[in-house]
């Protein structure tokens, strides 16, 4: 192995960061496997890229792994049904952004018969595996839902190091590692087979270092492996410091080389995966049962029960809150994902996605936001951009919707971390004004 192959001892330096809140509270509460609602959505865009066509109707009979969307686009990955019944309807749905979406509304039956053509992949190649991992329909389940088989789709020998993202440095969110301890041999075996079938040399497992459980458990599974394995994987401790997990920083601080702007990972020989999802694929190379499940952290003040739950992918919000006791307190805010990159939900109607990591909902006293004042020109939101912006100059031309402004000062490399908002002593709304500048920015460029 070459200088900047081996493996490494600790992690490089990276820019800006905040010392966000851990609030990890579930983090020991081994998780529980939901039983099968009385319906689910499978909502048709559960991923970055074009979204799928239903291929099934209302009326038609559907069992656990059966596809029931899918779609022609290479940037796209099919929809199983999670349950067995019957199809109710074909609907469309709005999501948290506010788009509008097919789904497949899908009476259960309870008995959750897995369908016939389930059957591990025959994989004789590196194209077979690819091909299986869509068929799989797995997506980066730590929230970003790209494609895996997209992500491994790159020429031979253009990546020499897999990452493993198991940093989970939002606050709250305890579901990865869950992952780690409960399924560390699923999480070494899905890196053995990447590393196996596409030929890469190096896996580098980051994992912040407030998770000291996890570190040891994947630690151990990793020594074992590297005696008869291709290649050499580690597990990386990582500072506690937020956000470790978005897919640049990590890079960054596991092998020191730095994404240029509208390039990707493979761009600099890397392929980042989470935990989960590497878990999956080991799953499913095992038992060709395609993505139907998650595990997701519910934790807030206002839910009973906080714990770490697998549900079946398309359960309703409510559902899965009246499987962790129901709620305590009128919940004042509910949140996909965590409270720094997560969206708000308008009710809980919304179905679980393959991408949602946790569901938050916070009482009155947690959702509390303090009101702005005057910016005061601290720089303390400068400092804490782990992309080098300066915020206050881009809010600058954001105020005179000056695209040209915006884009020269680098918005659209803004990953909306919310670092900003956080370290801002005068709460000024930054990281919403970020999302609405890039928004006037893909606007023009339309228009153009
Ligand atoms: S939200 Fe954007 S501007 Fe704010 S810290 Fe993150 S990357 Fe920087
Ligand atoms: S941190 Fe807040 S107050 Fe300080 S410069 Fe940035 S926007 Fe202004």
């Amino acid at each position: 192995m070459g200088e900047n192959m081996k493996l490494p001892l600790k992690p490089f330096r990276s820019r800006g960061g905040v010392k966000a809140p851990h609030r990890k509270h579930t983090w020991n509460n081994e998780s529980v496997v939901m039983p099968p609602p009385s319906e689910v959505i499978i909502c048709m865009s559960q991923h970055i890229g074009a979204p799928c066509t239903p291929v099934v109707k209302a009326g038609d009979e559907v069992k656990v792994g059966q596809t029931v969307g899918d779609s022609d686009a290479f940037m796209s990955v099919p929809m199983h049904s999670s349950v067995s019944g019957k199809v109710k309807r074909i609907e469309t749905i709005t999501m948290p952004n506010g788009s509008k979406v097919p789904a497949v509304r899908i009476e259960s039956d309870g008995l959750m018969t897995p369908y016939e053509g389930i059957a591990p992949p025959e994989i004789n190649s590196r194209e077979d595996f690819i091909k299986a991992v869509r068929d799989s329909g797995v997506v980066g389940l730590g929230g970003a839902g790209f494609p895996v088989h997209v992500k491994l789709s790159v020429e031979k020998d253009k990546v020499d190091t897999l990452i493993i993202n198991a940093a989970e440095c939002e606050p709250y969110i305890t579901a990865d590692n869950r992952e780690a301890l409960e399924n560390s041999w699923g999480v070494i075996s899905g890196i053995k087979s990447v590393m196996e079938l596409m030929e890469i040399d190096r896996a580098i497992i980051g994992v912040e270092d407030n998770k000291p459980h996890a570190i040891k458990a994947l630690r151990e599974v990793c020594e074992a492996a590297n005696r008869d394995m291709h290649g050499e994987v580690c597990v990386l401790p990582l500072k506690a410091r937020y956000p470790q997990g978005a897919e640049k920083v990590l890079i960054k601080v596991c092998t020191n080389r730095v994404v240029p702007e509208g390039k990707l990972p493979a761009d600099v020989g890397c392929v980042v995966m989470n935990i989960g999802s590497i878990a999956f694929v080991s799953s499913y190379l095992k038992t060709g049962m395609p993505l139907v499940t998650k595990r997701i952290t519910v934790d807030g003040e206002a839910v009973k029960n906080p714990q770490n739950v697998i549900a079946p992918i398309g359960t309703k919000i409510k559902d899965i809150i009246e499987f962790c006791g129901g709620y305590k307190c009128e919940p004042e805010k509910l949140i996909f994902g965590g409270p720094m990159m997560g969206l708000a939900l308008p009710d809980d109607e919304m179905p679980l996605l393959k991408q949602n990591n946790a569901i938050l909902a916070f009482s009155k006293r947690e959702a509390a936001r303090l009101e702005p004042s005057d910016c005061i020109r601290c720089g303390r939101c400068a400092s804490a951009c782990p992309m080098g912006l300066t915020p206050p100059l881009i809010s600058g031309y954001i105020a005179q919707r000056d695209v040209k402004g915006m884009t020269d000062s680098g918005i659209m490399v803004c990953m909306e971390c919310g670092c900003c908002s956080f370290a801002c002593p005068a709460n000024r709304p930054i990281v919403q004004n970020m999302r609405m500048g890039k928004g006037m920015v893909r606007a023009a460029a339309r228009k153009k």
